[in-house]
């Protein structure tokens, strides 16, 4: 069979969002939307070593080896497994009538076959359903007896070193078996998009769901400055209802709309064009007493966990950045970054604790974040735990203090520290930098800490201490600049 003509799960999968997606994945296969970017691609080469990592949990299983679009040979292979009798089998794979599937790990029961399907999250999600529903569907058709269908994913319950629960199942049989007569339907249907012409289709909710369409920059219509998608949490359903209605930007949002506060302010900020400041934030900023540590971390949130304690994705600060603000608001710099091939945190601990030493309030943005890594290092480090849980009940967050007080146009919508800091601060952000997200830094770190990085690391590791500098060098003039606008 033409490999064009095949229908394999990634393109029922992608068919499923979107007819116009799958037909694109066909016809433009060199599409710069397909590019993917290293953050990206560091992700789907997790996922695969969680796969790989999954089989020595069914040991002494074969292997179906082939090249991506080698279909059938990986089928034939699969018959051979099947008749000389192996009762486990990686990437076993079937083909029905053109749609083609690769299972996981496919295991012999007493009663008959059970698909395992393998993920790398914390949690089974509906799309997974699917995934598993169209192995289901297709093996059986394909004439393997297939009796139930497992999604094997990742279990928070487990913490390293005792790896031995690292996976947990769930039995999704009979949520997969209701979803297969919408599937047949759809592989139809999916299957007559790959021979036609491109489909004509509407742009949507399914552009996002369930994952962003790469595609939307050619899709979609441009969006005006201010479009009604960007009001403060007003909710899709509600968004749509406004665009049916011809409001499509934020100044057409008339008074009989009901808004929370927040977005309130947004339109009246929107609509005078200027910067509205409440008179709660004075007594906000009040609460925040000098001297203060402006605090930040990075930290590597690893699908396999590889330090004492941690379960899959807990997030290990390995990385921060503290300006410590005396009473006269002089400034003093300390910042701690980990070097390859040990556990971090006992260091970090305590080089946090000496920097944040003096401190009456401890200053960060979202500080959440920094709430739950203060207190995983309090874990990892008992000796420390009563100073780094004292700086924990400091913690002050910048965050809900501009959300509940200032809005300013140039917001659009959002309160992440890189839309507040350029509107408010205008010239100040991170674009000079050579690491300037969030993502970027926590993919380098890993990489770096981890030992998949040869040579020299020095360049490296000047930007990733210029990038968390910035972090709480920002939330210092965030700071100077609120209180200039509380008057
Ligand atoms: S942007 Fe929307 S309409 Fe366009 S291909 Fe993607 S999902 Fe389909």
């Amino acid at each position: 069979m033409v490999k064009e003509q095949v229908l394999s799960k990634t393109r029922f999968m992608a068919g499923l969002q979107c007819p116009l997606r799958l037909w694109l994945g066909l016809n433009e296969k060199n599409a710069p939307e397909f590019e993917v970017d290293e953050v990206s691609r560091a992700r789907m080469e997790s996922g695969n070593r969680v796969g790989e990592i999954a089989r020595d949990y069914f040991p002494g299983g074969t292997l179906i080896e082939g090249e991506r679009y080698e279909y059938e040979k990986k089928c034939a292979l699969t018959q051979e497994a099947l008749k000389n009798g192996h009762s486990i089998i990686y990437e076993a794979a079937f083909m029905h009538e053109g749609t083609f599937v690769a299972i996981d790990i496919l295991e012999r029961g007493s009663i008959g076959w059970i698909i395992r399907e393998v993920k790398s999250t914390t949690s089974v999600k509906t799309v997974h359903v699917v995934d598993a529903a169209i192995q289901l569907m297709t093996a059986r058709s394909a004439g393997l007896d297939v009796v139930r269908a497992d999604l094997l994913h990742l279990n928070r319950e487990c913490q390293y070193p005792d790896l031995a629960n690292l996976f947990t199942s769930a039995d999704v049989t009979a949520k997969a078996e209701e979803m297969m007569g919408y599937l047949r339907a759809r592989e139809s249907e999916l299957k007559c998009v790959m021979v036609e012409d491109a489909p004509e289709v509407e742009v949507g909710a399914h552009c996002d769901s369930p994952r962003a369409c790469a595609f939307k920059s050619r899709c979609w219509p441009e969006i005006p400055e201010h479009h009604i998608s960007t009001l403060y949490r007003f909710g899709q359903a509600k968004t749509q209802a406004l665009i049916e209605q011809g409001v499509h930007t934020i100044d057409q949002v008339d008074s009989s709309t009901k808004l929370d506060s927040i977005a309130a302010r947004q339109v009246d900020s929107i609509v005078s064009g200027r910067v509205i400041v409440e008179a709660g934030l004075g007594p906000d900023l009040d609460s925040l007493i000098l001297p203060a540590a402006f605090l930040d971390f990075e930290t590597v949130s690893r699908a396999i966990p590889v330090w004492e304690g941690c379960s899959p994705y807990t997030q290990v600060p390995v990385q921060f950045s503290c300006h410590f603000m005396d009473r006269s608001g002089a400034l003093q710099h300390h910042e701690w970054l980990a070097v390859a091939g040990c556990d971090p945190r006992p260091q970090l601990a305590e080089a946090l604790v000496k920097a944040c030493e003096g401190a009456e309030t401890v200053v960060a943005y979202n500080a959440g974040f920094e709430k739950g890594c203060i207190i995983g290092l309090a874990q990892a480090c008992p000796e420390l735990e009563d100073q780094l849980m004292a700086i924990a009940d400091k913690l002050a967050d910048l965050l809900p203090m501009v959300r509940n007080n200032v809005y300013h146009p140039q917001f659009h919508g959002s309160f992440s520290i890189k839309s507040v800091l350029p509107a408010l601060i205008p010239g100040m952000g991170y674009k000079n930098l050579d690491i300037a997200s969030g993502d970027v830094a926590a993919l380098k770190l890993e990489n770096m800490i981890l030992g998949q990085i040869d040579g020299n690391t020095d360049e490296l590791r000047s930007a990733l201490l210029k990038y968390c500098e910035m972090d709480t060098f920002a939330m210092v003039e965030l700071y100077r600049k609120l209180q200039d606008l509380a008057g």
